[in-house]
């Protein structure tokens, strides 16, 4: 029976060598060909900011400046810098009138990213102005330190804590100044893990740490467990012994709850395999990143086994057919073989990641083809209807996580894989 969620890999895996014809010389001037049909088709000065970096206008300006850190894009740094700064201008103002100070401090659905993506956007131009930005985004600390700060669980990576983590991460590795205070950063991984105790005691837990979202238990990188104990682990310096062994604890809790190299999207659900999510959101593809991240702090060998094991599955089951984007599309899944790459130097992941980039161009990605292949460029094919249609709405078809914006952040970094890391989501830093 054919998957209803991804096609088939019908790749023959690495055998010592790696594609030839996909070199940057090639590559560079597509990328480019993407971003202006990105641009073309994104209206600047729209005034619709609902989204956030998510799959709002200013995921758009983040992509922008992400690619103008590129020495291979450093021709047209300029230009695209000052498109970015046009775009998030825009999604500043939107967000200084939200009358939601909660939304004003939500990193991937509201204010925090937007500000944050202004700060570097500023930063990069040289504009002193950055502070104005960087100072509401360090103001949102104090909306997100009460434990109950949202009704819907204040813990999480779009709209709670883990996400305005998330932001501070992003901005001193961009900005390279001390975003919080060791104060303020204790206070808020305090709160996370004050309310993971919290909770699990409440809901009789065998384990330490748990979290809700909208009363679902998810475990995922999207709204779950695995990016709420990866940004812990990312400040891990600043908890006390006790707070850190609970981490831990989590951390090696979450790993026994793998079935088949992957995991479920909530709690306890059972995976079954015809049907099973493979997504950065949901899946092996976004909880690899929590296992990068243990491995990285202390090389325990299991972790980068339970990394290596979702690339296995990633290989199998990654050519997603919900579109190109980078939160349930192809490129989030092949992001895991850039990771992969970074964690072990083994090649075979660049090759895994270079045939992911070649269904791009072929037809079979297309949900109302047949399977035939065909040698259409990748651009060309990610602008045809079909495809459009194939993703979620039309509306995301060009934003970050669901759409092209993400796609082109993906192609920058297979360029430079040694660079590489998945937007606004480092486990090297
Ligand atoms: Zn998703």
């Amino acid at each position: 029976m054919e998957n209803p969620r991804c096609f088939a890999n019908r790749f023959v895996d690495y055998k010592g060598a790696l594609l030839v014809g996909q070199g940057v010389e090639k590559a560079v001037p597509t990328v480019k060909d993407l971003i202006d049909k990105i641009i073309r088709n994104v209206p600047l000065g729209s005034t619709e900011c609902d989204g956030g970096l998510y799959d709002g206008p200013a995921g758009v300006a983040y992509m922008l400046y992400h690619v103008s850190e590129s020495a291979l894009f450093s021709e047209h740094k300029d230009s695209y810098l000052k498109i970015a700064k046009q775009i998030i201008d825009v999604s500043v103002v939107y967000v200084d009138g939200e009358k939601d100070k909660n939304m004003r401090a939500a990193f991937l659905l509201g204010g925090a990213g937007i500000y944050a993506v202004a700060a570097m956007v500023y930063k990069a131009l040289g504009l002193a102005d950055f502070v104005k930005p960087l100072t509401k985004f360090r103001n949102l600390w104090e909306v997100c330190s009460p434990i109950n700060f949202l009704e819907c669980g204040s813990d999480e990576l779009f709209v709670g804590r883990a996400g305005y983590l998330c932001g501070a991460l992003v901005l001193k590795q961009k900005l390279g100044i001390e975003i919080l205070s060791m104060d303020q950063i204790q206070e808020i991984c305090r709160a996370i893990i004050e309310s993971g105790k919290q909770y699990a005691r409440r809901k009789r837990k065998p384990f330490p740490l748990m979290y809700s979202y909208y009363g679902t238990e998810y475990l995922g990188a999207a709204h779950g467990l695995s990016s709420v104990l990866q940004m812990l682990l990312c400040y891990q310096e600043v908890l006390s012994d006790g707070e850190r062994d609970l981490v831990w604890q989590s951390v090696d809790f979450l790993m026994n709850q793998e079935q088949n190299c992957n995991w479920p999207a909530e709690l306890g659900a059972v995976i079954e395999r015809e049907n099973e999510l493979v997504h950065w959101c949901h899946g092996a593809p976004g909880v690899a990143y929590l296992f990068a991240k243990a491995y990285l702090i202390n090389k325990k060998p299991q972790y980068l086994d339970t990394c290596i094991r979702s690339g296995e599955l990633v290989w199998r089951k990654g050519l997603l057919k919900k579109g190109p984007g980078i939160c349930h599309g192809v490129a989030g899944s092949a992001y895991v073989f850039l990771l992969l790459y970074r964690l072990t130097g083994n090649s075979k992941y660049i090759y895994r990641a270079q045939r992911q980039v070649e269904t791009y161009g072929t037809q079979s990605i297309c949900p109302r083809s047949c399977g035939a292949a065909d040698t259409a460029g990748f651009a060309e094919f990610l602008f045809t209807e079909e495809f459009k249609a194939g993703s979620c709405s039309v509306s995301s078809v060009y934003s970050l996580f669901e759409g092209l914006s993400g796609t082109v952040c993906f192609l920058v970094d297979f360029l430079q894989p040694d660079q590489s890391e998945f937007p606004l989501f480092s486990v090297f830093v």
